[in-house]
């Protein structure tokens, strides 16, 4: 079970006697978001419903009858519930690559260090780096990093892949010495922006999806920091069942809610 700290999406808290949580690291108390929700099966199902047709917050108000603050919480506890629907361990071949998202945030606290050098210091934007997975399928993992580099990134991998698989990359040093952690190790040109498996199969690289999330975050606008996790979490989800027709997402997205709210 994950629960991210809503101001600072740190993941270890104490349960105080209230039964809510507080942050170890910014000691922020907050409730758990799955004890908050007491809706009906009808009103979260025509949430999810008007949640994938990428309705704005007024619209899906004027479907349901709940208020603008318990909305808020279903969303944000939809979002919760994407973030822990990924595939666990990625085996085979998979590519990895990493990235920074874009700088218009409305809370900077937490890259302010990370800020991109030259034509975006000085002007109030950061950049948020991630690290993303892809594997064969076609299906994405993705982490929100504090820094580019290998100390930050071949742990992820040794979390998130399989031994013996192979790992494709570009060019950045940042994966040398993964092949002694026991992975088979190639080099792909990411700007063709696909890649082949060792059966010659192209598909699409991470940079495929990394276009899909920049633009879709680019839409929503004003996203504060904090919170770009489970934005991240969404996206990768929505990503990795595009495929899936309308009502098998919503049978997805609802089995996964219920899920994490029993995961509590
Ligand atoms: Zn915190």
């Amino acid at each position: 079970m994950n629960i991210n700290c809503p101001k600072c999406s740190n993941k270890r808290y104490w349960i105080l006697k209230d039964g809510r949580l507080r942050c170890r690291k910014c000691r922020k108390t907050f409730t758990d978001p799955r004890q908050r929700i007491r809706v009906s099966r009808s009103v979260l199902r025509t949430v999810v419903q008007e949640f994938l047709l990428e309705h704005s917050t007024n619209t899906i108000l004027s479907r349901v009858n709940i208020s603008k603050y318990m909305l808020l919480k279903i969303l944000t506890l939809i979002r919760m519930a994407m973030t822990q629907d990924v595939p666990q361990v990625f085996k085979g071949t998979v590519e990895v690559d990493e990235t920074y998202l874009g700088g218009q945030w409305k809370n900077k606290r937490l890259s302010v260090k990370h800020a991109n050098k030259g034509s975006g210091r000085g002007r109030g934007t950061s950049k948020q780096a991630v690290f993303g997975i892809l594997c064969r399928s076609g299906k994405v993992w993705a982490e929100l990093i504090d820094n580019i580099g290998k100390t930050e990134v071949q742990p992820l991998i040794l979390k998130q892949v399989k031994k013996g698989s192979t790992v494709c990359y570009d060019t950045w040093k940042g994966y040398t010495g993964i092949a002694a952690k026991g992975y088979v190790h190639r080099l792909v040109n990411h700007s063709k922006n696909t890649y082949s498996d060792l059966k010659g199969n192209h598909i699409n690289g991470l940079e495929g999806f990394w276009g899909y999330l920049k633009r879709k975050l680019a839409a929503k606008g004003g996203i504060r920091q904090e919170r770009l996790h489970l934005y991240l979490g969404e996206y990768v989800w929505r990503y990795n069942y595009r495929k899936l027709n309308f009502k098998e997402q919503e049978n997805r997205l609802i089995t996964t809610i219920y899920q994490y709210i029993r995961s509590g």
